[in-house]
């Protein structure tokens, strides 16, 4: 079996691998490129997807990097089964309408650009009639069930403990009358998170691909996030102004109002206006609200209890643009919870252009801010920022609160990481910024016997079920056995790779002819 790496290696988005044997064809996740232009590109030659010709989409959650893409294999030609959890299914149908309405914008704007330089109209990525075509190719599994694809491979949806819905996946698979069993961590959660259940461990898998987001940090604690938000909003308070919280619609805005809940309920703030100012992020919270079983123990107690986690007294609710944009001839202290999470888009902008020249005013960061965002800018202290084509001052405080974060830190990775087994199991760290991957990567290898890489964007590798090996071996030689596994796996992937080159240079060649004549003699050496 073999999995070729079409995203989210050394970057965190456009999360996708490909996952084929001779019988099957399928991806796991399909998830939208997002940040600098080249990497945007990626989005739009999806010829090496072979759309028609999968099986297969196995979603681990409905973040965009994750899903972003699949109204788009859909329209080039996909009409296998989407597979993934009820949550999932209903936050993918909010999330990929939206996206299909920025990509409609986006498009649109650069259409008009382009008219007045005498240039062509651009096409969107996908239309929303594409989105709403995709969702007919949804089929919803339990968490915990053997799902077959195919007579030799089968998979198992796990809860992650990252958004609602959200799943790592066990995939099974049967070469030569052997099994070997591969797992994608998808996005993990933290532990003791907020709402949703804690992740589940897994001890056994030959093969792990797992996320790095926060590889090389660790996150406050969630007891000292609390009291910073409410120094946040305390300080708004004292000076009457307002306090803005960018926040991704799903997760991050429920965490936020399930705090401020409890904020409210121990009289620990006053009651100011909060409004939640993003049609998106009020349909997910209606979403989660549908589905407790997926919380965690004390949530589902406050439910029972009669209490609604995410409701507030004084909530209001902005839905349209005038709403939106009447908040900002509000006088005096109030919360402002608006998308998008990383300040690049969406009504949070006219808030931050707004507010943050306004001395004493807040911005509570609580999101990750990729490089190249205005959230990054303002996180990295810029003084001054351009919002639509203005130069805005910046006066406001800026938090940056990350005990709030949906992803585990590297803590949290290395503990769930401590309870595989086996020590001859290969990891592949994926889904990080290229620099925390290969940190992240070198700390595993410290503590771990495990073999681990950093794929690169196209990396095809090889995956084969374990050798059965005589009973009796020192783990001495298991661990060598292992490496020469590894190699195996990695030779495989480099021929695969050189067969897909057409007109190598001669010099190159002779380099690659000396350096296996190298090898060859260095394994010879070996047996000595
Ligand atoms: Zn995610």
């Amino acid at each position: 079996m073999q999995v070729t790496c079409l995203g989210a290696t050394r970057t965190v988005t456009g999360s996708c691998f490909l996952i084929e044997n001779e019988r099957l064809r399928f991806l796991v996740d399909c998830g939208l490129f997002q940040g600098s232009r080249e990497m945007e590109k990626r989005n739009v030659s999806l010829s090496r997807y072979r759309p028609a010709r999968l099986q297969y989409i196995l979603l681990t959650h409905a973040h965009i990097d994750h899903c972003g893409l699949i109204p788009r294999i859909v329209k080039d030609g996909f009409r296998g089964k989407i597979l993934c959890t009820q949550a999932t299914f209903e936050l993918c149908q909010i999330m990929l309408r939206d996206s299909a309405h920025i990509q409609e914008m986006d498009a649109e704007w650069q259409t008009r650009k382009n008219a007045r330089s005498g240039q062509k109209p651009v096409e969107p990525l996908y239309t929303l009639e594409d989105a709403e075509a995709c969702f007919k190719y949804f089929a919803p599994v339990e968490r915990e069930a053997d799902i077959p694809l195919s007579p030799d491979i089968r998979c198992r949806f796990r809860n992650a403990g990252h958004i609602l819905g959200a799943s790592f996946l066990e995939i099974f698979f049967q070469e030569q009358g052997r099994e070997g069993k591969v797992v994608f961590s998808g996005d993990l959660g933290r532990q003791d998170a907020l709402i949703v259940g804690e992740k589940e461990i897994v001890e056994e898998a030959d093969y792990l691909f797992i996320e790095s987001t926060y590889g090389d940090r660790l996150h406050k604690s969630l007891a000292d996030s609390r009291t910073e938000l409410l120094a946040a909003i305390h300080e708004g308070i004292k000076y009457g102004e307002k306090i803005l919280i960018p926040a991704f619609a799903v997760a991050r805005t429920q965490e936020v109002l399930f705090t401020l809940r409890e904020f409210l309920e121990q009289g620990q703030m006053p009651s100011i206006p909060v409004f939640l100012d993003s049609p998106l992020a009020i349909s997910a919270t209606e979403i989660f609200a549908r589905h407790p079983e997926y919380f965690n123990a004390p949530t589902v107690r406050l439910m029972t209890a009669g209490k609604a986690p995410f409701d507030l007294p004084q909530l209001e609710y902005s839905r349209t643009p005038e709403e939106s944009m009447a908040i900002n001839h509000r006088e005096g202290p109030g919360i402002i919870i608006a998308a998008s999470g990383m300040c690049n888009a969406g009504r949070i902008k006219h808030h931050l252009k707004h507010n943050l020249w306004r001395p004493g005013a807040q911005v509570v960061i609580i999101g990750f801010q990729a490089e190249g965002t205005l959230g990054r800018s303002l996180v990295n202290g810029a003084k001054k920022v351009r919002i639509f084509r203005e130069e805005v001052a910046v006066r406001a405080k800026i938090h940056t609160i990350g005990g709030f974060s949906a992803h585990a830190d590297q803590q949290e990775l290395l503990n769930w990481l401590g309870h595989f087994k086996n020590p001859g199991l290969q990891v592949s760290v994926i889904h990080g910024e290229e620099s925390t991957s290969l940190a992240f990567a070198e700390v595993i290898q410290k503590m771990f016997p495990f073999r681990v890489q950093v794929p690169h964007w196209l990396e095809t590798l090889s995956l084969a079920p374990p050798e059965i090996r005589p009973a009796g071996l020192t783990p001495e030689t298991e661990e060598i056995l292992a490496l020469f596994a590894a190699l195996e796996g990695r030779v495989q992937g480099l021929k695969d790779y050189l067969k897909g080159i057409t007109g190598l240079k001669k010099a190159r060649v002779r380099e690659i002819k000396a350096l296996l004549k190298k090898t060859e003699k260095d394994l010879e050496g070996m047996m000595k």
